[in-house]
């Protein structure tokens, strides 16, 4: 089943790729197994997929902690987060993304896991990445998450801060800026997303054509399980799928 969903979301993805004259290697999968079991994860590593998303600390590091390589799975071939470093070759490793709001007072257990911190939305917590990645010796690639549609519920900083807040992240020696992530409003109607998409990679251009240095618009990540056809149609490089993957999630257990 997760196999047929998998399948199938590839699919959708190298149509809108079509639709919109992009290249499907432009487009990462992100599998976001929160809520799930690990064996219904290790299904998906086994359909072919290395990037997980985890919007909570302690899952992803249960999960992070759980899972063991394994050289002999590659059954599909799947677009990967960066084109150049697989090709053919499969890993054997996961790729974790953390997806959801992050305090402070976390970043430490993840800091050294994470292949991309997706939210990052306050200059605070990006000071204490930095501090942490120093004391492990890492560099941490992020994105800066934008409340698109300034909807009080949601994280991420207005479109009118960004810029001011990327040049303060661009000062730590320890981070990378790779790109903007966004939820969007939750709707039946993905195409009410459009209009946010589109601001969001116009977001991204402008911010590229400003030359920050240490900063690298390389990565938007926009499009969940309702919208991610049209985002990718309006210029999403990872998209951030779960139920469309694992099925509903149920909150009440
Ligand atoms: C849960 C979640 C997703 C996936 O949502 P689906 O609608 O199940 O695809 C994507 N991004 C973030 C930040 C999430 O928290």
């Amino acid at each position: 089943m997760i196999q047929d969903n998998i399948t199938n979301v590839l699919q959708k993805i190298e149509a809108a790729c079509k639709r919109s004259n992009r290249s499907k290697e432009e487009v990462t999968l992100i599998a976001v197994s929160k809520t799930k079991p690990f064996e219904m994860l290790m299904e998906a590593y086994h359909a072919g997929l290395r990037e997980f998303g985890e919007n909570k600390v302690q899952e992803l590091c249960d999960k992070c902690e759980k899972f063991v390589p394994e050289s002999s799975s590659a059954p599909i071939s799947i677009t990967q987060l960066d084109n150049s470093s697989y090709d053919s070759n499969l890993s054997p490793e996961i790729n974790w993304h953390m997806i959801g709001h992050l305090q402070r007072n976390k970043v430490k257990y993840i800091v050294d896991k994470v292949k991309l911190i997706h939210s990052v939305d306050s200059f605070r917590l990006a000071e204490q990445i930095d501090i942490e990645a120093k004391k492990k010796g890492v560099l941490v690639d992020i994105l800066v998450e934008i409340n698109i549609a300034d909807e009080e519920s949601k994280f991420g900083v207005k479109p009118s801060a960004v810029e001011t807040l990327i040049r303060e992240i661009a000062s730590l020696s320890s981070i990378c800026v790779k790109g903007l992530m966004t939820v969007a409003p939750f709707t039946e109607n993905a195409e009410e997303n459009r209009t946010y998409f589109n601001k969001m990679h116009q977001l991204y251009v402008d911010i590229n054509e400003k030359n920050i240095d240490n900063v690298s618009m390389k990565i938007l990540s926009m499009g969940m399980t309702g919208d991610y056809e049209v985002a990718i149609e309006e210029g999403s490089t990872m998209v951030r799928v779960g139920t469309g993957i694992f099925g509903e999630r149920n909150y009440s257990e």
